[in-house]
Order: C-alpha cells, then structure tokens, then sequence
C-alpha cells in the first residue's frame, strides 16, 4: 500500500472525521432531551414506572409488536429471553460467531452452549443453508444477528423453526427499525432483543435494552424475571433478575424514539453518497461495500468495508486514523476463538469466512450528522492509501438527482 502522503491533487481539504459525534445529536435535541430528564426528577420515580411504560408502548408500536418490556441491557435482554424460554444446561443454541461478544455470552451465562455456524462473506449474516446441520438432539433455540443494521435471512430460519421445534431469539440489538420482508426487526421471531447502549441508533444515557414480542404468557414471564421473579410483593415463584430499565433512560429513550426514522433515513443517505463515492473513485476492486438484500431496509448501525485485492486492513486502519478518520474493527476476534470459549473445542480455519471478516473489515463515519465533505473525505483518504488518487479524481460533483434530500437541521 502506498504510503503517500502528499497533499490532495486538487488541493481539496482533508477534514478530520470523527467515528460517532453523539455531542452533535445532543445540541439538535437538547431542550426536550433536558425536560424529559426534568420530568424524571421532579416526579423522583428512577425506577421502572409510567415513563418506563410509557417507553415500552411507544417501542412496541414502532417495532409493531403485541408488547415490549424495558430491562437493564442488550445482554440482559438476551439472557432474559432465554430465561423465559427455560433454556438453559443441557441445551444448545445456534448463533454466529461473527458478532458482538454478548449474543454467545448471554447463551452461556444461562448454561447453554452456543453452537456457531459461518458467515456469508457478502452480508456478514449467519449462514442460514448451514444452520440444519448443526442442529441436535440438544438444539432448543437459534439466535440470528441482524449484524450491523440488516436483517438475517429469516424465512429458512422460520421453516427450520417449525421442522425441529426451535425457538428463535432476534438478536436486533444493531438493527431497530431494519426490516425483513416489509416486517420489523423484532418481531421476526420468537423474541426480539434490542441494546440501547449510547452508539446504538437509539442510544440512552448509559445502557438499557428491550424484548419485543407478540407472546403474551412470554412477555408476563420476561416482566417476573426482571425483577427478581417476583409473583407478588416479596413472593418469589422463581429466581430471576435485577435487570430494569430507568425512568431516566426510558424518558431520554422515549424522546430519542421520535427522531429515530429521520436519524435512520440520515444514515441511509450517507450510505448512498458512499455506494456513489467508492465508484467515483474507482475503488471496487480494493473496497468492498455493503451489500444490501434487495428490497430491505438496512438502517446502517455500522458501514462496513472489506478490504480486499490484497490491500492490509490494518495499514489501511492506521493511515486513516494518522489523518484524523475515525474507524473502528467489528470485530477483529471471532467469537469461537475467544479464550473464554476454548472448552467449545474449536479450532482456528473452522468458520473461515468468519476468521476472513475478522482480518478484512473496517467499519466508517456514517453517523447522520456526517457531511457531504466529510464523506467524501473519508473516501478520499482511502483512495489516497491505496493509490487510487490520482489528477483524473476531481472531487464528486453532484448532480442534483443524485443528491440526497436535504434533511432537516
Ligand atoms: C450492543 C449489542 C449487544 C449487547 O447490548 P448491550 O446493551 O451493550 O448489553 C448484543 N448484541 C449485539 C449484536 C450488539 O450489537
């Protein structure tokens, strides 16, 4: 890869591109943000109550499920919803091993054992053709990943769902508002579980999560285990957990929730200018971008390239941080070779398209607030590391068909 360094052929100013700007989205929303919390402080109620349940009516309506039910976490709500499923030592669950540590740890931490199949090296999403073979005797749940903002493939899932008798748990934590089919991430199983840690595309003020469902006798459960399984005052008819939401997220959450689709549709335009700029700049044949299944709505939590034709992701990484473009590696270690997860017993080349995402990708700025500069910064840097820019790339003009709609300040 080349390291030049030189100035822009056409003197066009390099900015410095921060990952996520969550301060920028705070100065847009800061006075109903500040009365929501207000509120919170003058009624003194911090736990669970009507701004909670408020939350979760305003939540279930957007995901278009019967119920929602606020908890602690993303995590939590995975280990909540496996809970209420009775899965537990003894059990296996099928999941990816190309995802964020907590889908397998939830699964352990109830006793089960994640059992992890492939990726497809276009979507980065399980391998739903090899999720059959891996099933067993002991086989009780499979747990899909919307990873980074796109649907899993859910029909294959929902047959094998109904052959073998398995529960599935959406793990829709990088995926609100995405859908699948014209229906919404959590509803597309069983359980939907959603994270509303801060770079979430709806994020809190500290961590919170939620379970979407439409099973009624599954949601009164999931509302006993997150207070300590507690049937009545001090009357424990199981053991459970400590894992509410705040009125103080639930209030901030709520207020974020009718931003959310604006927001979105900011990161899906990005991802347009990006799709244009890769291709402006001639870098197909060393950039993969993200491949979007026809008809779906990615909601673009993450963008995320692959670098390919023989460029190294980490020099790449390094150069674009040397010149102030914020990047980040979902995720440099696949989860079965994890230290944590070595009694799994599994070994290095096993799942290699996952061990190959783990060496290749890089995921960039799309947060909405990003600029049309800023963009194509971005995509200028990586030209400039890897040879690409030359005095035939003038910057992108756009043309006003190709701009998208200007959003509102
Ligand atoms: C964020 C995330 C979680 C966990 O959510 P927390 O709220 O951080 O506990 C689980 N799975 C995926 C795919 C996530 O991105």
């Amino acid at each position: 890869m080349s390291k030049l360094k030189a100035a822009d052929p056409h003197g066009f100013p390099f900015e410095p591109v921060p990952f996520v700007d969550l301060v920028g989205q705070f100065r847009q929303i800061e006075a109903p943000v500040m009365d929501a919390v207000r509120r919170v402080f003058e009624q003194q109620a911090f736990v669970l109550g009507d701004e909670v349940s408020e939350f979760e009516c305003d939540l279930a309506e957007y995901c278009d499920s019967r119920d929602a039910i606020g908890c602690a976490s993303g995590t939590d709500a995975l280990v909540l919803a496996l809970m209420a499923m009775d899965i537990g030592p003894g059990d296996e669950v099928i999941t990816s091993p190309f995802t964020f540590f907590a889908t397998a740890s939830a699964i352990c931490r109830v006793g089960a054992k994640p059992v992890f199949v492939d990726i497809d090296p276009n979507s980065y999403l399980m391998r739903v053709d090899q999720v059959e073979a891996a099933v067993t005797g002991k086989t009780r749940a499979i747990i899909p990943v919307h990873l980074f903002g796109q649907c899993a493939d859910m029909k294959p899932l929902w047959q094998l769902s109904v052959k073998h008798g398995l529960a599935i748990i959406e793990d829709a934590c990088q995926a609100i508002g995405a859908t699948y089919k014209g229906r919404r991430a959590g509803v597309l199983g069983h359980v939907g579980c959603f994270s509303f840690f801060p770079t979430k595309n709806l994020g809190g003020a500290g961590d919170g999560g939620a379970i979407t469902t439409d099973d009624s006798e599954l949601a009164r459960r999931i509302r006993r285990l997150r207070v300590h399984g507690e049937s009545g005052q001090y009357q424990h008819s199981e053991v459970g957990l400590n894992s509410r939401l705040d009125a103080l997220q639930a209030a901030v959450l709520r207020t974020k929730l009718g931003y959310l689709d604006e927001w979105t549709e900011g990161r899906r335009e990005n991802a347009q200018r990006y799709f244009e700029l890769f291709e402006h700049y001639g870098l197909e044949d060393c950039i993969q971008v993200p491949i979007v299944a026809e008809g779906e709505r990615h909601i673009f939590n993450q963008f995320t390239i692959r670098v390919t034709g023989g460029h190294q992701r980490d020099e790449l990484l390094q150069e674009m941080r040397a010149n102030n473009v914020g990047c980040s590696v979902y995720y440099p270690v696949p989860l079965h070779l994890q230290d944590c997860f070595k009694s799994l017993g599994y070994q290095q080349g096993e799942f290699p398209e996952a061990e190959a995402a783990a060496n290749n990708v890089i995921a960039l700025p799309i947060f909405p607030e990003l600029s049309g500069s800023q963009l194509e910064s971005v995509v200028r840097t990586i030209a400039r590391c890897v040879g690409h820019l030359n005095t035939s790339h003038s910057p992108k003009t756009w043309s006003s068909e190709s701009l998208p709609l200007q959003r509102a300040a």
